[in-house]
C-alpha cells in the first residue's frame, strides 16, 4: 500500500487493498438501522447483523455476505454521497468529508485493539439480531440520527 494513501489520493483512486485497509473494523455499519420515511431520521439498534462476529467486529462470511444478507451494503467510492448514514467516526466518511483519520485508527496506531479500548467499536454493547423478533426491535434503539437530504 502507498504511504499515507488516504491523505494523498481521492477515494476513487485507491487500490482494492487500500480501500479495504481504510475500514477501521468498528462494526458500527453492521448494526441494524431503520429509516423513518417521513422524517428521514435513522434509528440505530444495538442489534448486529447475524453475520457479525461481535468479538472481532468483523463479518464472519465477508466473501459471501451479499448472498447471505441481501441488505448488506457495498461501500464504493461512487456511493460517497450516501455515506451520511455511516457513523461519524467511520474512516470512509471521514475521508469523504475531508476530515483526518482518528489517531486510534489501525493505519495510524498500528494496533487494531486501541479502537476497541476507546469504545469506538460495537464490541461490548452489541448483541446478535439472530433470533430477536422484529416486534422487539423498538426496544433495541440506541440512537436516532437526523439524515439531511
Ligand atoms: S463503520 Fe466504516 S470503518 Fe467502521 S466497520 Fe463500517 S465501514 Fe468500516
Ligand atoms: S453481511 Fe457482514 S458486512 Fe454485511 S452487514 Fe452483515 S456482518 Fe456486516
Amino acid at each position: 500500500m502507498r504511504e499515507r494513501f488516504w491523505e494523498r489520493f481521492p477515494l476513487a483512486e485507491l487500490t482494492a487493498e487500500e480501500w479495504e485497509a481504510l475500514c477501521d473494523g468498528c462494526g458500527q455499519c453492521c448494526l441494524l438501522k431503520f429509516q423513518d420515511d417521513d422524517s428521514g431520521e435513522l434509528a440505530v439498534l444495538d442489534l448486529a447483523c447475524e453475520l457479525l462476529d461481535i468479538g472481532s467486529c468483523r463479518c464472519s462470511d465477508y466473501a459471501n455476505r451479499f448472498d447471505r444478507v441481501p441488505d448488506c451494503t457495498r461501500l464504493t467510492p461512487e456511493r460517497v454521497d450516501e455515506f451520511r448514514w455511516l457513523p461519524y467516526s467511520c474512516a470512509y466518511r471521514r475521508v469523504a468529508e475531508g476530515r483526518k483519520l482518528a489517531r486510534w485508527h489501525p493505519l495510524l496506531s498500528g494496533d487494531s485493539r486501541r479502537m476497541h479500548r476507546k469504545g469506538v467499536s460495537v464490541r461490548g454493547f452489541a448483541v446478535s439480531s439472530r433470533g430477536v423478533p422484529e416486534e422487539a426491535y423498538e426496544d433495541h434503539i440506541i440512537a436516532v440520527i437526523p439524515i439531511d437530504d
